[in-house]
């Protein structure tokens, strides 16, 4: 099975720290927009090779600034595109600030059955640097609100490592969210990202950023508490309720299919990846012409080599031997280093797989890296 990804490029303003594609000025097109997402779905139905949907993702960008009839459009043309399967997992991000009584009645009329809310922080003082949209406030009152509208599954944002974020203050936020009793958590170390507004705040210095120590410290503590609280971490940032992990992002880093639409969404189906372009106006504007609207790679057996660590390793299973022995024979360097990073307690090897530790966790971008071919 399937999954499909869409992305709405749409903000009501943006945030310090973000570099996702997005645009602040959309009404003008924004129905053209959600007009060419819809031929972009009829367009790639053959993309996949399995068109039984497993799950679909309303990602951004902000999906909860889609109106009724825009998400209404999107369901008729998926419905009559695709099938979905029993249980399916429908995910619309929300921000907060956007979780009305209306709104989350639409959402379950449509079939919306999980939401993933952008809570991020609790301090107010964070929250208006980041230039969020929302407040404490409704961070604090949204969960509850979208239970009463039967909600069931619920996945909140949180981030960590944040400048002047002390150890006893991420504590607290992370028993506000325990609290709320949501379904899954994902929580995310503040990154600085090249040309963000963030990245010239912190090269004017008007924010200090955290310390690596400051950050590793979250880390763990967020691990050990939400451990406790009997969530698994299934991949790094991703904790869930047993039977509760995320089916469309675990499909990601199990190398499932998905097609991505709308601008900057990224595809896959086993045999290439392929981008859409980052570029609200290029996109509905080259689609129905031959100028290209989106970039395609065919993958070798070294990429995918290199991707299945790269994901396989952020993940609580790991990586099989079995999808790597597919590709190639273990090189005798790749082995020599397993023995290297078990010796560290990076990682933990059996007869058919490999994990990291919770150590190997917080660098598990470099030990993939020290793995590809
Ligand atoms: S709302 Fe989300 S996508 Fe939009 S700017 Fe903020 S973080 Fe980025």
């Amino acid at each position: 099975m399937s999954g499909i990804y869409i992305h709405v490029p749409f903000c009501k303003q943006k945030c310090t720290y973000c570099d996702f594609h997005f645009s602040t000025t959309f009404e003008s097109y924004r129905t053209k927009m959600v007009e060419t997402m819809q031929q972009e779905l009829e367009l790639r139905r053959e993309y996949l090779t399995d068109t039984c949907l497993e799950s679909i993702y309303f990602g951004g960008g902000t999906p909860s600034l889609l109106t009724l009839e825009e998400l209404q459009q999107f369901f008729s043309t998926l419905h009559a595109n695709f099938t979905l399967s029993e249980n399916a997992e429908i995910t619309l991000e929300a921000n907060p600030d956007d979780i009305t009584d209306e709104n989350l009645a639409n959402w379950r009329n449509v079939g919306i059955n999980r939401l993933s809310i952008g809570l991020q922080s609790f301090k107010e003082k964070d929250l208006n640097w980041m230039n969020r949209a929302h407040s404490v406030q409704d961070a604090l009152k949204c969960v509850e609100l979208a239970k009463s509208y039967g909600f069931q599954n619920i996945s909140v944002d949180l981030i960590y490592g944040l400048p002047e974020l002390t150890l006893e203050e991420w504590k607290q936020h992370i028993a506000l969210v325990l609290d709320m009793q949501v379904q899954h958590i994902s929580a995310y170390c503040l990154t600085i990202e090249a040309k963000t507004a963030l990245h010239k705040m912190v090269a004017t210095q008007k924010i200090f950023p955290a310390g690596e120590d400051a950050q590793s410290d979250q880390f763990l503590l967020l691990i050990e508490l939400l451990k406790t609280a009997g969530f698994d971490q299934y991949e790094i940032s991703n904790f869930g309720l047993p039977g509760l992990h995320a089916v469309h992002n675990s499909n990601y880093w199990k190398g499932k299919e998905y097609l991505g639409i709308g601008p900057s969404a990224h595809s896959f189906n086993g045999i290439s990846r392929r981008w859409n372009v980052s570029n609200n106006s290029r996109y509905i504007a080259n689609f129905n012409t031959p100028k290209e609207w989106f970039e395609e790679e065919i993958l070798t057996p070294k990429d995918r080599w290199n991707e299945i660590l790269l994901t396989g390793l952020r993940t609580s299973s790991g990586v099989q031997f079995d999808q790597l022995i597919a590709l190639q024979e273990l090189p005798v360097s790749f082995q020599e280093k397993l023995i290297e990073f078990s010796a560290n307690k990076w990682l933990e090897q059996t007869d058919n797989s490999i994990v990291l530790t919770e150590q190997g966790r917080l660098m598990a971008d470099h030990i993939a890296a020290e793995l590809f071919l």
